[in-house]
């Protein structure tokens, strides 16, 4: 059995190999502790879970759902759009639910990317923007992310045969995983850019909510004329607690979204209507919440960040998101620090490395461990290093 040429060109699923080096450690009896995938660790809010509880015992829901998401979830994503950003969004034509980002970050690949294209995405970024691309037999050109640029990817030197082929620019800001935050003069200079060479500008949003120190983060579709270039996505994953339960929106260009829909119409046929349910509880309740988990990921950031700088690694606290970005230290690879960690402290980081060519040199540690857990990590590194 043959399986497909693109398939043999995608490397193991970073936290797949993390996740192997760990149970053989722990099937060794050896305790470790993980602060390597961004999974929140705290339940998903009361008020969410009751809205699911009473939604799946109505009959109505045990159908099959609208595949663009029920008209009360993009209502209340729209709504959640005018409360949170003052954007104003159409929710028949301007908004789709999703089963996950990640989903709707990958078909979109299927809905503007022939074979041979050029997908422009971050030198460090999360996996999917250029994963999407191979999948569909397309090129990635890797856009430079540089710490001395503030970790904003530059499109300015890219090649003129890439840009005359690129069909999406990935862009994502608060990011995972350097923690970067943009300014919007950079979101408004990406915007020209897209619509001068015509390419769909694709902005992942997935921590505008978790931020720190007074920072909010903007949507792009508040800067002027980013509706005619840019498709936004955002998830109930990371500010809710959410991430086993599989829902998001997109949300922007009517175009982008429309094609996007169609891709998804003839491939899934929705999200289950119960979660679409607790999802409009979560973008329209209190959001309190929110603001609890951005309290206690404060507090985790600090405590982490003050450990690695007590060892002497370099590292900046992060406005946002839930990642510590932190240079390995001088004579290390981002993979050979990893492995030391792991051997030494028992403690499992990511190595930037995994994100992209860009991402050497650094490692990224995620705040979703308990607070005990985060401290005995600490500490761990701190006696081992
Ligand atoms: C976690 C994450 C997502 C999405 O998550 P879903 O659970 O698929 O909604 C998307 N983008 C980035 C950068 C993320 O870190």
């Amino acid at each position: 059995m043959q399986t497909a040429e693109c398939l043999e060109q995608i490397a193991p699923y970073l936290f797949a190999t993390i996740d192997r080096k760990r149970d053989d450690l722990e099937a060794q009896g050896i305790d470790v502790i993980s602060l390597g995938i961004g999974d929140p660790d705290r339940p998903t809010p009361d008020h969410i879970v009751e809205a699911m509880a009473k939604a799946i015992r109505d009959p109505k829901n045990h159908q099959y759902p609208d595949y663009a998401g029920s008209p009360a979830f993009r209502v209340a994503a729209a709504k959640y759009m005018k409360t949170r950003f003052g954007v104003d969004v159409d929710p028949d034509r301007e908004v789709l639910a999703l089963i996950g980002s990640k989903e709707g970050i990958a078909h979109l690949h299927t809905a503007f990317v022939n074979p041979g294209d050029y997908v422009l995405a971050p030198s460090i970024g999360y996996p999917v923007y250029s994963i999407g691309a191979t999948l569909q037999n397309a090129n990635t050109y890797f856009m430079p992310m540089k710490e001395e640029t503030g970790f904003l990817a530059d499109f300015d030197h890219i090649p003129a045969e890439v840009l005359e082929k690129a069909k999406i620019m990935f862009l994502g800001y608060p990011n995972n995983p350097t923690g970067a935050i943009a300014p919007v003069e950079y979101f408004d200079k990406a915007i020209a850019f897209c619509k001068e060479h015509d390419i769909l500008l694709a902005h992942d949003n997935a921590y505008s909510d978790l931020s720190y120190d007074g920072y909010v983060a903007p949507s792009i579709l508040e800067r002027t004329g980013a509706r005619d270039v840019a498709i936004e996505f955002f998830s109930c994953s990371k500010p809710y607690n959410m991430t086993g339960w599989r829902i998001a929106f997109a949300v922007g260009n009517e175009t982008a979204v429309q094609a996007l829909g169609k891709v998804k119409n003839n491939l899934d046929s929705g999200q289950f209507t119960a979660i679409q349910e607790a999802a409009i509880a979560a973008l329209t309740g209190p959001q309190d919440c929110v603001a609890e988990m951005c309290a206690l990921y404060a507090k985790r950031r600090d405590s982490l960040v003050d450990a690695l700088h007590a060892i002497g690694v370099e590292c900046e606290a992060p406005k946002a998101t839930i990642y510590v970005w932190a240079k390995v230290p001088e004579g290390y690879t981002s993979e050979s620090f990893a492995a030391a960690l792991l051997e030494k402290a028992h403690v499992i980081v990511t190595p930037g490395s995994g994100y992209g060519p860009d991402g050497e040199g650094f490692i990224r540690m995620s705040l979703t461990t308990p607070d005990e857990s985060l401290l005995e990590a600490v500490n761990r590194m701190k006696s081992a290093m």
